[in-house]
């Protein structure tokens, strides 16, 4: 691969120096209303001396709420000198879908969790990707990036982390999933890995952690308790902020095969057969689609390829063929 130019993003903090920065990622974005402007995402650094880092991003999908909730009070709130090393905050990582509230960019549509490793020369989202993969993942020892359902998802909250080749590192990853204690503790499997935030921060060898903490375009107080107090938790536990980890009850689930996730196979009206977290058999029917065009149609049935909870669901009352309408996940531990 040819070199790469320099990143245009320009920070407003100094990685290196101790005490509390709000600043800026300042990214240059020329457009109809803004000859010379930029796209200003904030981004907090906490520092105090040498030691181990922290990495924390929420709004990598912009209409994902837990994760902001948190940082923008974590960035807020954190005293310096109860941290050990860095903590470096975006709590709005996707700037401009943020901004939106809306999963991808509204600039370009770019989908922040498919676009890594990035490009300099790329479009908006391909800028930001490059920045975190070339200039801030580095940076990083541990990186907590937050997710929730977004507008078309609900999940049962749970903190995850992927099964990984690398034992020694799947293990670090799996201990700092249990010390967030969300709920639900997940070995999660992807539909599609290329160009997620993910595999980039495993790749590189980092302890990466993620959440799915709700869904629906909002956020509940339990799912914003859980991520306020499972961020200072993977913390504490790695090192970087002084007090014990403040244990609850987890219960492990993993999603063993791609048949824990169903499709619908056509465009109608869903009616949710089963609650989220209950168990389901397989065969059980666990969502019908009505088809609405006419009356005297009987629905379509998706039944359950595995028996297990109900982990997660399609979220808006209307479903398209493709749409994923459910996922399971199966009790371990
Ligand atoms: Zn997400």
């Amino acid at each position: 691969m040819s070199a790469l130019r320099p990143s245009p993003i320009a920070p407003t903090v100094d990685f290196e120096r101790d005490g509390v920065q709000h600043g800026f990622l300042r990214l240059p974005y020329s457009r109809d209303d803004s000859a010379w402007g930029s796209v200003m995402i904030p981004i907090c650094v906490i520092r105090n001396g040498n030691g181990a880092a922290a990495l924390l991003t929420g709004g990598n999908h912009g209409d994902e709420y837990e994760g902001p909730l948190a940082l923008y009070e974590l960035a807020r709130t954190l005293d310096p000198r109860n941290v050990s090393g860095t903590v470096i905050i975006v709590p709005a990582m996707n700037y401009p879908a943020f901004r939106a509230g809306t999963r991808t960019s509204p600039i370009d549509k770019g989908n922040m969790n498919r676009s890594f490793p990035g490009r300099p020369d790329g479009t908006v989202t391909d800028k930001i990707a490059d920045y975190f993969q070339r200039e801030l993942l580095p940076r990083a020892d541990i990186v907590l990036d937050f997710h929730s359902g977004g507008k078309t998802l609900d999940f049962m909250p749970f903190c995850a982390a992927h099964t990984l080749l690398d034992k020694a590192q799947e293990e670090k990853a799996f201990a700092a999933v249990e010390a967030f204690s969300a709920p639900f503790s997940m070995r999660m499997t992807e539909i599609d890995t290329v160009g997620m935030y993910d595999t980039a921060a495993e790749e590189m060898g980092k302890v990466f952690v993620t959440t799915e903490l709700g869904g629906g375009g909002t956020s509940r107080a339990e799912t914003v308790r859980i991520a306020r107090r499972g961020v200072l938790n993977v913390l504490r536990h790695a090192g970087i902020v002084a007090g014990a980890v403040e244990k609850t009850p987890t219960q492990w689930l993993d999603m063993p095969s791609g048949d824990c996730f169903a499709f619908a196979e056509d465009d109608g009206m869903i009616e949710t057969m089963v609650d989220l977290g209950g168990k389901v058999e397989e065969g059980q029917v666990v969502a019908r689609i009505h088809s609405t065009g006419r009356t005297g149609i009987a629905p379509q049935e998706i039944k359950a390829k595995m028996s297990g909870l109900l982990a997660a669901r399609h979220f808006p009352g209307l479903v398209k063929a493709g749409d994923c309408v459910s996922v399971l996940a199966v009790e371990v531990g």
